[in-house]
């Protein structure tokens, strides 16, 4: 009922389908809570502590820590898994734990390993504050044998990559409506996949070389080494030629993840990941983008505003884990652009034909039907695993949760001076400010006497899709799960951006939202927009937020004309009311 109907020139076998495509993600909202928005707002606790996850790996050391993490297998006393709640409140009420520095027993006072966004932060900052610090990063080449140098995900394979091709298709975009604005350009302009590869490619190489100088300069010493546990207080780095054994007092453990590949036939060896795409030394052409999260999305939006043909394969929902209207209107919004969705359907194998080109099998979960199709390109963007296995736990004693580190609310792991920040960590934004942040933080507590610690709650993001979407707070479902539906009061309204008009460019998906308290003082829970430049327009926004911002404070605030941004403090139409949100005209 849900697959969308597909119909393929050729090798393709149709599923039926309803025209309900952005309906289904409601119906299953409630089944999967395990996001972070949500977490934001409930304590940690729910999170049984475990070595299950250890054990299953069937290695003889983890499997002998017992159930309440008392022992390892080297002996060493492990501290019991009871971490204090962290939530908002318990941020505030505990006291801050003070580690008491000493100098000299050890090779350094702090090693990080992982020289990521979060590692980085945390690494330049210790040193900064007087500890003498060591920073290990490594990168293990893709399936492919992709590789990259110091800077981790953000800078190599994530964030900078991928937000220099979503401008690249913008451009392509923008180029297109210059002629309506009465520029000469020439229509037949097409993009250069190997040019735009060669330049975001020589930018991240020039990230990666100020990346070391800053580190030679700021004196932390960079080690290009996988990190391992031997115990406690005693790291193996594997370099190039051979070990190295470094010891610290204080370890971070910032080391991030990498994608996942689904357990099909034909997935590592003929699929690629976000790892390799923007370093892909061919056009990807017609790409299966399989997983419709974060990476899904945006890597469909750029790849289709680049000229290729992206489809969506969607297991279950848009954007798990944010607000659904607001999800369902940016794939509704991707689709009015020509990308198809696959809704409710898995892949089941990925075979290469004799022409070099991929024949994959899928089917739809909710009518069990087999489809089929031939692509140039196949894109896992399936989630992320964190980078545990490398590690050695069980050796030092800290516990993992499944791929992930559980942390209290001074990001200590369960091993007093062994700490964790950024992707690694369970149940929090997989976002870089928050892993450059949190590390930051933790340095100067550490090593500043500081008492600040992370907030995770009311984080801004931003979906990179061509259409962008950013908010920051609560989803509506999330505030009404929290408050209930009789005491939030929604605000909401389309609008058209007056840059749109000349190149008639649509404006049906247009949207924001203001999510807040239905009485008292009106507070603003959660704002929600859809339109151009979505990161620019919430970032000041979030702050205010943070700040206890209320709707009558929206309300009064004077907008700035003509710009989008403004259209938070013109929002007057509620929901409950009933009334049309279209608007009538620009200015009034
Ligand atoms: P990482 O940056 O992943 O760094 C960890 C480093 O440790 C890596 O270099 C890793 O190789 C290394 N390492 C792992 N194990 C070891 C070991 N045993 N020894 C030594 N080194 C080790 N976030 C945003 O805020 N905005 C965005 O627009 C955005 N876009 C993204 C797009 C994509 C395609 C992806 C994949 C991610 C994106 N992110 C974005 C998320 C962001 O990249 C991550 O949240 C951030 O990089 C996490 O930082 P980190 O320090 O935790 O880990
Ligand atoms: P997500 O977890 O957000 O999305 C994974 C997607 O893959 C979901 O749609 C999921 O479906 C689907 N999926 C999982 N397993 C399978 C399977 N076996 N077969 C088919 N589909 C499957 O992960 P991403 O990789 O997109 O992003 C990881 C993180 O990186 C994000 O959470 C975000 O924090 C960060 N990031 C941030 C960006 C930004 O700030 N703009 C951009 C990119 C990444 P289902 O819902 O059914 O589980």
């Amino acid at each position: 009922r849900f697959c969308v109907t597909l119909v393929r020139r050729q090798h393709a076998t149709i599923f039926t389908s309803s025209a309900s495509k952005t309906i289904a993600a409601n119906s299953l909202h409630h089944t999967f809570s395990n996001n972070y928005q949500q977490q934001q707002h409930r304590n940690l606790t729910t999170m049984k502590p475990t070595n299950t996850a250890v054990a299953e790996k069937g290695t003889s050391r983890s499997s002998r820590i017992s159930a309440d993490g008392s022992t390892s297998a080297t002996g060493i006393n492990v501290p019991p898994f009871n971490h204090p709640h962290c939530d908002r409140q318990a941020m505030y009420q505990q006291p801050v734990r003070k580690i008491k520095t000493l100098r000299g027993s050890y090779d350094y006072d702090l090693v990080v390993i992982g020289g990521g966004s979060g590692g980085l932060a945390c690494a330049k900052e210790a040193v900064a504050n007087g500890a003498r610090v060591a920073c290990l990063d490594y990168v293990k080449p893709t399936p492919i044998g992709t590789k990259w140098g110091v800077g981790g995900t953000c800078v190599n394979v994530g964030c900078i990559p991928k937000k220099l091709m979503h401008q690249a298709s913008l451009l392509g975009e923008a180029v297109h409506e210059a002629a309506a604005y009465g520029w000469n350009v020439d229509d037949k302009i097409k993009p250069d996949w190997k040019k735009l590869v060669s330049s975001v490619q020589n930018h991240i190489k020039s990230v990666n070389w100020v990346t070391r100088v800053d580190l030679r300069d700021k004196k932390v010493e960079y080690i290009n080494g996988l990190g391992s546990f031997v115990d406690p207080h005693t790291l193996s780095a594997k370099l190039k030629n051979g070990d190295r054994t470094i010891t610290a007092q204080t370890f971070v453990i910032a080391v991030g993840g990498r994608p996942r590949y689904p357990n099909i036939p034909g997935a590592v060896e003929y699929g690629i990941t976000s790892d390799d795409l923007f370093s892909l030394d061919r056009e990807p052409g017609k790409t299966l983008v399989v997983g419709a999260g974060y990476i899904g999305l945006e890597c469909a939006g750029f790849l289709k505003g680049l000229g290729y043909e992206p489809t969506v394969m969607v297991r279950s929902i848009v954007l798990r884990g944010f607000d659904q209207q607001m999800a369902n209107l940016v794939a509704a919004s991707m689709e009015e652009r020509g990308i198809p969705f696959l809704r409710r359907t898995v892949p089941l194998s990925v075979e290469k034909q004799p022409d070099g080109r991929l024949l994959v099998k899928y089917e739809c979960t909710e009518t069990g039907e087999i489809g089929s199709d031939v692509f140039d390109t196949v894109l896992w963007a399936v989630g992320r695993k964190g980078l545990v296995d490398d590690l050695n736990l069980p050796n030092a004693g800290v516990l993992a949760h499944n791929d992930k580190i559980q942390v209290d609310c001074d990001e200590a792991t369960n091993v007093p001076h062994i700490y964790a920040v950024g992707d690694i960590i369970h149940g929090k934004p997989e976002l870089t400010p928050v892993a450059v942040l949190a590390g930051r933080l933790l340095a100067r507590r550490l090593y500043a006497d500081s008492d600040l610690r992370m907030d995770y709650a009311d984080v801004a993001t931003t979906v990179f899709t061509p259409l962008e979407y950013a908010c920051v707070g609560l989803s509506e479902e999330d505030a009404v799960k929290a408050h209930g539906a009789d005491e939030i009061e929604v605000f909401h309204g389309y609008y058209k951006p007056t840059e749109f008009f000349i190149p008639q460019k649509s404006v049906r998906y247009c949207y924001v939202k203001a999510v807040a308290q239905r009485h008292g003082d009106q507070r603003v829970y959660g704002l929600h927009y859809l339109g151009p430049v979505a990161g620019e327009v919430i970032q000041g926004f979030a702050a205010a937020l943070k700040s206890g911002l209320t709707i009558p404070t929206l309300m009064n605030t004077v907008g700035i004309h003509p710009t989008t941004a403004e259209e938070f403090t013109r929002l007057s139409i509620t929901k409950r009311s009933g009334l049309d949100p279209t608007p009538a005209s620009c200015c009034s």
